[in-house]
């Protein structure tokens, strides 16, 4: 008998290409609103620092110490001012900017539709997201996940972001699983991994880019595909 009957997925970095997606908005950016004659040396510069706050403001938002609002401006304000850019006008029009198109993006992890297909006749699927309702929404839907999932649990539905355990638990009582039959799969290990072994999930370590280890996953795998030799 298979030991797992739900499968719950998280979507930034897991399936939904995140970095390649948000890297070729921040190339838009850079012609769209003319960033090099402002003073902005490269799209490479411009990325860089911008990941680097986003990353930084993105621990600040989980931990319940920023506003979404003040996250999605702020990133682009303090990321310019770093590179010389003193326009707040223009930093949240940028930010307008990153709302609206990142999304619409469409750049999967390799193999993610074709391992999705072959889970799916044996597994209900759900995800599991700290991602913001209305944007992992259009991430969804312009990328073609929706059809392989029953529900999609958001942090703002949840009243909770993960590693706290109380979204694991609204997710499973959603979709009446036990954690015993259930595994996360996710690429940040403790947001994902420890936060859904705390609760009794098995946790596979979605690691394409071999990261050290911080927390003992269940399962580790480099590729997508690579969930298919046990699952
Ligand atoms: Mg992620």
């Amino acid at each position: 008998m298979k030991k797992y009957n739900h499968i719950f997925f998280d979507l930034d970095h897991t399936l939904w290409d995140f970095k390649t997606n948000s890297r070729h908005t921040l190339v838009e950016i850079y012609t769209h609103f003319n960033l090099e004659d402002r003073g902005v040396e490269s799209e490479r510069l411009f990325i860089e620092v911008y990941e680097k706050y986003n990353h930084r403001m993105w621990a600040d938002y989980r931990n319940g110490k920023m506003s979404k609002k003040t996250l999605r401006t702020e990133r682009f304000r303090q990321s310019l001012y770093h590179v010389g850019v003193k326009d707040v006008a223009l930093s949240l029009e940028i930010a307008d900017y990153y709302v609206d198109n990142s999304p619409v993006k469409t750049t999967l992890f390799p193999g993610a539709i074709d391992v999705l297909s072959e889970l799916n006749s044996r597994y209900e699927m759900h995800i599991i997201t700290n991602g913001f309702e209305e944007i992992q929404d259009i991430k969804m839907t312009q990328s073609g996940l929706h059809p392989f999932f029953n529900a999609v649990i958001t942090s703002e539905k949840a009243g909770a972001k993960k590693p706290h355990p109380a979204i694991f638990e609204y997710s499973l009582k959603l979709a009446n699983a036990t954690p015993e039959e259930s595994l996360m799969i996710g690429d940040n290990q403790l947001v994902d991994i420890e936060g859904a072994q705390k609760i009794g999930m098995d946790g596979v370590f979605f690691n394409p880019e071999e990261e050290d280890k911080l927390v003992i996953p269940c399962y580790e795998v480099k590729s997508l595909k690579e969930l298919l030799n046990f699952l």
